[in-house]
């Protein structure tokens, strides 16, 4: 048998037996799994359902549309692409989709929370291709929307980025709505951490006060790697007005034939799997339990002195002392505890010398975890921070 089948078999006891909690990572369904091994992988699929390059796709064609459906009626969305290979390129299909290089983006730092394709200055491709200016997060570590609206009313972005993934905190989308408005630019909402907590209920959904949602499916959301873009009616109405004619369009062209070739439609059919699950009860259940477990983790952490920033979410970030972040994580991994170092607010050490780690709550949750269990880390966590 290949040494890979061996080395999977290792991972897969690994990911049983250690304590997971980066809050980007879950455990998908047997269904989904099954889905993504499924043989939909053979298939080339270019083009929409309809309209496609390549003969065959009959079958391919209602699978696709019947996640399209599924995602629509769940983010109640006007439009959906669900091709995206994953959430990083479904941020730079909206980019492609609806600037010229060089124009002036607006994101969240990477430092405060923010993600590498909101405008991340230098390496990445929205940073290098496009002017960028890029907001922050106070001493509490919260958005700091005084400062977003002068710098967006003096500099007059065409597009702005909400949402990150270290951002403890609910997102006001009415703020940055008002603000996006403002100066007429286009407002997008990534959802790819908070997926989940607004599908499941706890979170409110940015769906009118936004133009496009973009989402990976695989965070709290629990479904395959993969990611959506979402058209709000709002989003309509503001390529209408600002005369970009139709949004759907638009997007549908950046993804394909833009940005990429063949969709993935094993992964969209595993989405259309994991849209089903998280439209039922449990979900909304999974989705309370989420940020229930992660505020007494947060509530744990506090009580023994620690630091922590959040949490309204699935996530917070942890305050380890400044530049042991990276050693705390390292720690923590060689008790079978798996984190991830992160800057903190204001963090006096550096990129590659950061203060905290992040954790989150969204992976044990659907281990089945609940709050005695989240304490009980929480104290283990603890104990290693403290000592
Ligand atoms: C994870 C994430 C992405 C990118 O997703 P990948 O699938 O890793 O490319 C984009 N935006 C935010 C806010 C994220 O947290």
């Amino acid at each position: 048998m290949d040494k890979i089948f061996d080395l999977i078999s290792q991972e897969d006891k690994y990911q049983q037996e250690a304590i997971r909690l980066i809050p980007s990572e879950n455990f998908i369904s047997e269904e989904v799994k099954k889905v993504l091994g499924s043989n939909l992988s053979n298939k080339y699929a270019e083009g929409y359902p309809g309209r496609r390059y390549y003969q065959g796709n009959k079958y391919i064609d209602e699978i696709e549309n019947l996640a399209i459906e599924r995602g629509k009626k769940l983010f109640r969305v006007e439009h959906m692409n669900v091709q995206a290979y994953s959430g990083s390129p479904a941020n730079l299909a909206v980019l492609l989709a609806l600037l010229k290089p060089g124009d002036k983006i607006c994101g969240m730092r990477l430092a405060d929370g923010g993600h590498l394709t909101h405008g991340h200055p230098g390496i990445t491709f929205s940073g290098k291709y496009f002017e960028s200016i890029q907001y922050g997060v106070n001493q509490e570590g919260v958005i700091d929307y005084e400062a977003v609206a002068e710098m967006v009313n003096k500099e007059k972005p065409k597009l702005i980025f909400c949402g990150g993934s270290a951002y403890p905190w609910k997102i006001n989308w009415q703020r940055f709505s008002e603000i996006a408005s403002s100066v007429n630019a286009y407002l997008i909402a990534d959802i790819a951490h908070i997926a989940g907590l607004i599908a499941g209920g706890v979170h409110e959904s940015p769906v009118n006060y936004v133009d496009i949602i973009t989402s990976t499916t695989h965070k709290t959301l629990r479904g395959p790697r993969g990611a959506f873009i979402g058209v709000t009616k709002r989003g309509i109405k503001t390529a209408e007005m600002k005369g970009d004619g139709e949004l759907n369009k638009k997007i549908d062209k950046a993804v394909f034939p833009g940005l990429q070739g063949g969709p993935h439609m094993n992964a969209i059919a595993a989405m259309a799997v994991a849209f089903g699950e998280a439209s039922r009860p449990e979900f909304k259940k999974y989705a309370q339990a989420v940020v229930e477990n992660a505020q007494v983790l947060a509530e744990t952490l506090k009580a023994a002195g620690i630091r922590v920033f959040g949490t309204e979410n699935h996530l917070m970030l942890v305050d380890c002392g400044v530049g042991r972040g990276k050693e705390m994580a390292v720690k923590l991994e060689n008790e079978g505890i798996i984190v991830n170092a992160n800057m903190i607010p204001r963090d006096q050490g550096s990129p590659m010398k950061p203060s905290g780690i992040r954790v989150g709550s969204p992976a044990m949750t659907t281990k089945g975890w609940g709050k005695k269990e989240f304490e009980e880390v929480g104290k283990r966590i603890a104990k290693v921070i403290n000592s």
